[in-house]
């Protein structure tokens, strides 16, 4: 019997789905709620797939919900799927059930958590390459996991965001990691409880289990899996686990020796979380067999991503870091906490979280403070609370969404060896287009700021 299909969300992992689907042999409707973003999948109508803008309850006949993960499970659509008796499934899971049948399916590593998932997961590439692996990183990095499974790769880095497992059942990778655990997207699964549940699901039949030592939701989600368990962490490493022992990274889990893996120094971008992401993609790749030497490798060829804890100039004895990715509070303490001196520039949509905590911890190292976006108020009293001291500048957001002026600030605030680092604790899309665009504005602020500063020198 042919499956009949409604895939909901007309982007890229939508389209993913669509045509993976159609390749099957199902019969696929897609639709969206914006027409614009449908007109985009114009071409596959010659493929068989209908278009249907705007669907609140599916079309007579369908027996499979392929859902955007970005969705959330009250939407009219889904809720209305749900009262039916359909399954809904997400492109990650469609992806993995195509493998399966494949015959000859992949070997799945995963990784979620709140923060460094994309660092891991491209670490882990450079690493499985290194070891001579066919491999490729997908998931929420970018590539849709139905397309890495389509192209027939032997190992795939899979990036999970806690939507996407929240729509995936069945997955069962070799190993799987939760980096960490802190509040996110709480507005989308309606409690702190909920997210971690949904990233706890990544070890439920996974056969090895690594795990964050250092982080308590990790260690917690982790020990209650019948896997492997695999700890990492930044001291060293009881026996079956990965740690850093006299500055360097080692192994204890994967060979019956403590086995040297890499100078900590070596390990880019700089700072304990990437430390602690390297660990974890090490002990995902030793999970499959991978080499210590080509760890090391891997690690050493790393191009580290865009918008996360670069430095893009230094002028006058400070350094300007480009830490756009710090989306949430979470990230933007590992990156704080990588410097010794700071003037933050931060600010944005909040998504629920609580800031309180980021502004006492990080109080110490801040020299001063510079506010942009929609929810700067809650920095203005958590600062007024813990650190009273510290000068903060706000900024109303112009056509360039304030960076500007937020550069020029913080470049008067900051005296030599102090670091202005662009770490908003909040997501960008109240002034920009996507942190990417709020990175890049920023960039750009400060390549004028020092060359008109040099000129005038
Ligand atoms: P994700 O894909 O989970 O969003 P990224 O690898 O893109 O994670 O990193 C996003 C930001 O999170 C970084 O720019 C940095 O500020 C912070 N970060 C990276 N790794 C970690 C970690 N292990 N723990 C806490 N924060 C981290």
């Amino acid at each position: 019997m042919t499956r009949r299909v409604l895939v909901t969300g007309a982007g890229v992992s939508g389209r993913s789905a669509a045509e993976a689907l159609v390749e099957a042999g199902a019969s696929v409707t897609v639709t969206d709620g914006s027409e614009q973003r449908l007109a985009e999948l114009e071409a596959l109508r010659s493929r068989g797939v209908e278009l249907v803008p705007g669907l609140t309850v599916p079309p007579e006949g369908i027996d499979l919900v392929v859902t955007s993960p970005g969705w959330r499970p009250d939407a009219p659509l889904l809720a209305a799927a749900y009262a039916a008796g359909i399954e809904v499934i997400g492109e990650v899971e469609l992806a993995w059930r195509l493998d399966q049948d494949s015959g000859s399916p992949a070997t799945w590593l995963a990784v979620t958590g709140t923060n460094g998932k994309t660092t891991t997961v491209t670490m882990l590439e450079s690493v499985l390459r290194a070891g001579g692996l066919d491999a490729v990183a997908c998931g929420n990095v970018g590539l849709p996991v139905v397309d890495a499974v389509r192209a027939g790769h032997a190992v795939l880095a899979v990036e999970l965001s806690s939507f996407q497992l929240h729509w995936s059942d069945s997955l069962a990778p070799a190993a799987s990691v939760v980096l960490n655990v802190a509040d996110d997207h709480l507005d989308w699964h309606g409690s702190a409880e909920a997210y971690g549940a949904a990233k706890g699901k990544v070890y439920a039949a996974s056969s090895v289990a690594v795990f964050n030592a250092d982080d308590a939701s990790s260690t917690r989600l982790a020990a209650a899996s019948r896997a492997r368990r695999v700890g990492v962490t930044l001291d060293p490493p009881p026996e079956g686990h990965l740690g850093v022992l006299d500055g360097v990274l080692v192994d204890r889990a994967f060979s019956p020796e403590t086995t040297a893996l890499l100078p900590e120094p070596d390990v880019r971008p700089a700072g304990p979380h990437n430390v602690a992401n390297a660990l974890a993609a090490a002990a995902l790749a030793r999970a499959v067999g991978v080499s210590a030497e080509s760890v090391a490798q891997g690690l050493r060829e790393f191009e580290p991503g865009a918008h996360r804890s670069v430095q893009v100039a230094e002028s006058g004895g400070v350094r300007y870091v480009n830490d756009s990715k710090a989306t949430n509070p979470h990230a933007a303490d590992a990156a704080l906490r990588a410097h010794r001196r700071v003037v933050w520039i931060a600010g944005g949509l909040l998504k629920g979280a609580d800031v309180d905590w980021l502004v006492e911890g990080n109080a110490d190292r801040l020299d001063a403070v510079v506010l942009l976006g929609r929810d700067r108020d809650r920095f203005v009293s958590a600062l007024a609370r813990h650190a009273p001291q510290v000068p903060v500048r706000e900024v109303d957001s112009g056509d360039d969404g304030g960076m500007v002026e937020a550069v020029r600030l913080a470049r008067d605030l900051a005296s030599s060896g102090a670091t202005v680092l662009l770490a908003p604790a909040a997501a960008s899309m109240d002034m920009f287009t996507d942190y990417a665009h709020r990175g890049t504005a920023f960039v750009e602020a400060v390549t004028a700021e020092v060359a008109a500063s040099s000129a005038a020198a």
